[in-house]
């Protein structure tokens, strides 16, 4: 587990002068992404306040050594799987320079400025080419709201708390924030017809997750034991599983989402490390009397002690009928990542008991989280039941489910008595027709 250092003094500021008091990324974060400046090419860069860094031009600079460089080095090439294959010492050490790089009082602050690109002025790509992506489904809560739906007495099934469930997601539609896409077409039955037919999804929605980005990996047929599986989490972001209902439940028996799932998967562009979270790592909350304990291969003291993620979660809705009227996004979601039943930790072990082998820069989702109380459900369909029951919107609009022009906006916020808060940055999607 990541300790606590200098790096995470709440008294820490930076010569940037907006890095001060900044809700995502105060000295303190320092997350790791992709950018292209204005006119220029995709490159390494780190988020300081209102400002990226540009990693490349540090490193060009000459302003880094040792296990710092080595990391800068290997971020160069506009993606930064073989930066985040380095696992937790080069991070560690590239956290520390940039920390000290960017101090106030840091004695190459005069070199710095024309490293610093206005992020406004920037586009955020993806920060590494993701090999392959696996969705679970470890929201306890949304897996019972969802079951509950189908089957009100037993909304769980028998595997549930044993086994984190999961399938295998698709990589090429994974898109950074501020992506929009296109609504999907399917196949759909509703209950209410006698036939499939073939056209744009009816019950169009967002899940609320988070990402894990994974760092070294393991060999194909080598598990990782899950003593060491934080070591292969390399960050975190804020993700957005798009899903289209209709269409879901009619391909989804027996092998599971399909087309339903594939259209789109939006994350944040940065990648929040665990180096930055450790002040905001949390036992994982006791199972309810009565659950089965998690079995070996998946108990780990330390990970239950201080695996967990202590994070606010947020989904907002902007719509047409808001922006015509004035009025500011509706808050759908406030949730908690603690709500999660299984730790980024258990989702990774268990992901590659099987001998699966994870590379550098896949990306896991944890599925939707959802909190024991309505205003932390993090889905439309949790939200309407089904669609049952729309919600109306201060500008008087009514959605059951997401509506062509809406844009879904999922934020993360960490904070802890003593220490500087951090957030994830904004995960941004629109729905086009
Ligand atoms: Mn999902």
């Amino acid at each position: 587990m990541s300790m606590i250092d200098h790096t995470h003094d709440q008294a820490a500021r930076s010569f940037v002068a907006s890095a001060n008091g900044h809700a995502d990324f105060p000295i303190q974060n320092l997350p790791l992404g992709i950018f292209a400046p204005q006119g220029g090419t995709a490159r390494a860069g780190i988020a300081i306040g209102e400002m990226i860094l540009d990693l490349d031009a540090v490193l060009a600079a000459g302003l880094l050594d040792g296990a710092a460089e080595e990391m800068a080095a290997a971020a160069e090439g506009g993606a930064l799987n073989e930066a985040l294959a380095l696992g937790a010492g080069p991070r560690r050490a590239l956290r520390h320079a940039l920390f000290a790089l960017l101090s106030e009082g840091s004695p190459e602050a005069a070199r710095v400025p024309h490293m610093l690109h206005a992020a406004a002025d920037c586009t955020l790509l993806l920060p590494a080419r993701i090999g392959d992506y696996s969705d679970f489904y470890a929201g306890i809560q949304h897996a019972t709201n969802v079951g509950a739906l189908f089957r009100p007495d037993t909304p769980l099934l028998p595997n549930y708390k044993h086994v984190p469930i999961g399938y295998h997601g698709r990589a090429s539609s994974v898109v950074p924030s501020g992506t929009d896409f296109r609504r999907p077409h399917g196949q759909r039955k509703p209950a209410t017809e006698t036939a499939p037919s073939f056209g744009p999804s009816r019950n169009l929605d967002y899940e609320l997750e988070l990402g894990i980005w994974i760092g070294p990996g393991n060999a194909l047929g080598e598990p990782i034991p899950i003593a060491q599986a934080a070591d292969h989490v390399a960050g975190f972001c804020l993700l957005n599983d798009w899903s289209a209902r209709d269409i879901q439940g009619w391909e989804y028996q027996p092998l599971g989402p399909f087309l339903a799932k594939s259209f789109c998967t939006t994350v944040s562009p940065w990648i929040i490390t665990p180096e930055a979270m450790a002040p905001f790592r949390a036992p994982q909350p006791p199972r309810p009397e009565g659950d089965p304990r998690p079995m070996d291969h998946l108990w780990d003291e330390a990970d239950q002690a201080g695996g967990a993620l202590d994070l606010d979660l947020e989904a907002w809705l902007e719509t047409p009928g808001l922006a015509a009227k004035g009025l500011p996004a509706h808050r759908l979601t406030r949730g908690t990542a603690l709500a999660l039943y299984w730790t980024p930790a258990q989702l990774v072990a268990h992901h590659a008991s099987g001998g699966c082998n994870l590379q550098p820069g896949d990306l896991l989702g944890t599925g939707t989280i959802s909190t024991a109380e309505p205003e932390g459900w993090g889905s439309l369909l949790e939200i309407t039941r089904g669609g049952r029951q729309p919600v109306t919107l201060p500008s008087g609009e009514v959605r059951r489910f997401l509506e062509d022009g809406d844009t879904v906006v999922l934020g993360a916020r960490a904070r802890r008595e003593g220490f500087a808060g951090i957030g994830f940055g904004a995960c941004r999607g629109g729905v086009t027709g």
